[in-house]
């Protein structure tokens, strides 16, 4: 199953990506993780793109493709994967049809409002990459994982002036790719509003319909 997830930023992609992905036995391809992997190690691509994560604008075309294009070709993505947070411009789909066909683009849509408050209240960890919510999601001991015992963080890109920059980002940007998948027979839409296993179900629905 070739998978692309599509949707705002805080619409839960990730959470639902985790759940697909163990349900599928097939990879979660992150571009924001790979990209903050880079920058937790230090390597040149980490230091080239820190800045733009911070601020919530998006990496160029060339250097988001070329880090795809390297995932895709591994082994483990050849029988299937969920692209999540990838593509975002219109270039970058173009790009990807170029590398791979899709069975499928899962629109997760969900309002602005909700969106920031889902985005603030968001806390990760470092380590594990484990998403919690202070609201929805709170780990057993405020402020700390469950499993690794770590100091959970708020990402910079989810501190208020960034997410109102994100979003922003994303209705020029990404917005646009709703209509591009939709005139191509991709598309399906998912409610992103209810629990991740509410969610989760409607895209399994939505697959199998
Ligand atoms: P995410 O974790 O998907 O919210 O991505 C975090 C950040 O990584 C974004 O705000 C961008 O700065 C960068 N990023 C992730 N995916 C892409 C992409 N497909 N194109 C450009 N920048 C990206």
């Amino acid at each position: 199953m070739k998978l692309v997830f599509l949707g705002p930023p805080g619409a839960g992609k990730g959470t639902i990506a985790a759940l697909a992905k163990e349900y599928f036995h097939i990879p979660h391809i992150s571009t924001g993780e790979l990209f903050r992997s880079h920058i937790k190690q230090h390597t040149p691509l980490g230091l080239q793109v820190e800045a733009i994560l911070g601020r919530g604008d998006l990496v160029s075309d060339d250097i988001t493709v070329e880090m795809v294009r390297l995932r895709l070709g591994e082994a483990d993505a050849q029988a299937g994967f969920i692209l999540d947070g990838f593509p975002r411009t219109i270039a970058q789909a173009d790009a990807l049809k170029e590398l791979t066909a899709l069975d499928a683009v899962l629109n997760f849509a969900l309002e602005e409002e909700v969106i920031i408050t889902r985005l603030s209240g968001r806390r990760v960890c470092k380590s594990t990459g484990k998403i919690y919510h202070l609201l929805y999601n709170p780990p057993k001991r405020d402020g700390f994982d469950d499993e690794t015992g770590e100091l959970l963080i708020q990402r910079d890109d989810d501190r208020p002036e960034a997410i109102h920059n994100r979003l922003e980002v994303y209705q020029r940007q990404t917005y646009p790719l709703i209509e591009y998948y939709r005139s191509r027979g991709l598309l399906l839409d998912i409610d992103a509003s209810g629990t991740p296993e509410e969610v989760f179900a409607a895209m399994r629905d939505a697959l199998n319909s």
